[in-house]
């Protein structure tokens, strides 16, 4: 059989090492879930995935797809294992919307491409099907979305994380375990979702509170909003003016983003009603 060349593009990095996979096999949910795999790859992981229920394997490299369904015969002929070739990206969206990837509760376990790792865990934490993740990126960004307040990694990603679930990194992974080898470090990040983002509005406050992760909340807020409103709602949730973005809990964080809405919904009034409607 002809080999295969891993293609730098799609961020291929195969997994070789079983006894991650093994690991990753026994950190999945207990459920009936349905499975879904994006990247298989060579199929490394998806052979013992097939094990555990039916999977759906999204995967953009059209080299890899002909190579899966020569692999993959059996289990595609039982449906044990659907492939879908194309851009996962492109099938969670419609006319520009998000929808869910499939139609039924589903427990996301892949080695991700690390090139497009954060969009991909950012469209599953939205994905009302999606109930849980368990995916291989690289350290830092397992780091991002599994950190607590008070850590300095903690991010606008771990605070949507905490909206919707917890994450934890459940293993370490070295460069050694994959070929070819990457250049970083990469660990297993499980997330497991009580519910699904749905307030695009709430991210976008979240960008703004964190645009200067290192300088104050106060002062990242105040480019946005009303000075004066955003320093009496941090003293009224008794938060100094001083702190910053990553000493802030998911709590406050959604405690402020409400009250700030409260309060500029009401100047809007006071302004409306200062100024009568032309006739
Ligand atoms: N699961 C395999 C393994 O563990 O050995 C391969 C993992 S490799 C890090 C990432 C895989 O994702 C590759 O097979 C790559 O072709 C695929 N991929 C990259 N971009 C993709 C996309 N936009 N949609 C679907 N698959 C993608």
């Amino acid at each position: 059989m002809q080999t295969i060349k891993a293609k730098k593009a799609f961020g291929q990095n195969f997994l070789v090492d079983t006894t991650i996979t093994t690991q990753i096999i026994q950190a999945m949910p207990k459920d009936d879930n349905l499975i879904v795999e994006i990247g298989p790859g060579l199929g490394d992981l998806t052979k013992y995935l097939v094990q555990q229920g039916p999977v759906i394997a999204f995967e953009v490299d059209r080299e890899l797809c002909t190579h899966l369904t020569t692999a993959f015969k059996q289990p595609l002929s039982t449906k044990q294992l659907t492939l879908r070739c194309g851009d996962v990206l492109e099938a969670w969206s419609q006319e520009g919307t998000q929808k869910s990837l499939v139609d039924a509760p589903y427990n996301l376990v892949a080695n991700l491409p690390y090139y497009i790792a954060t969009t991909i865990i950012l469209r599953a934490l939205s994905d009302p099907q999606c109930r849980s993740l368990l995916v291989m990126v690289q350290k830092e960004v397992a780091d991002k979305f599994s950190a607590q307040a008070g850590d300095k990694e903690f991010s606008a990603l771990a605070v949507l994380t905490q909206t919707v679930g917890e994450a934890k990194s459940v293993l370490l992974v070295p460069p050694s375990a994959f070929n070819p080898p990457p250049k970083i470090d990469s660990a297993v990040l499980k997330i497991t979702k009580h519910s699904s983002l749905e307030d695009e509005a709430f991210s976008h406050f979240l960008r703004i509170a964190f645009a200067q992760p290192r300088k104050t909340l106060a002062k990242n807020l105040s480019q946005h909003y009303p000075k004066e409103s955003v320093l009496s709602i941090l003293e009224a949730l008794h938060l100094s003016q001083t702190v910053r973005p990553h000493e802030t809990t998911t709590q406050q964080f959604h405690q402020l983003y409400f009250q700030l809405k409260g309060a500029l919904y009401g100047r809007e009034q006071q302004q409306q009603r200062k100024q009568p409607a032309q006739t």
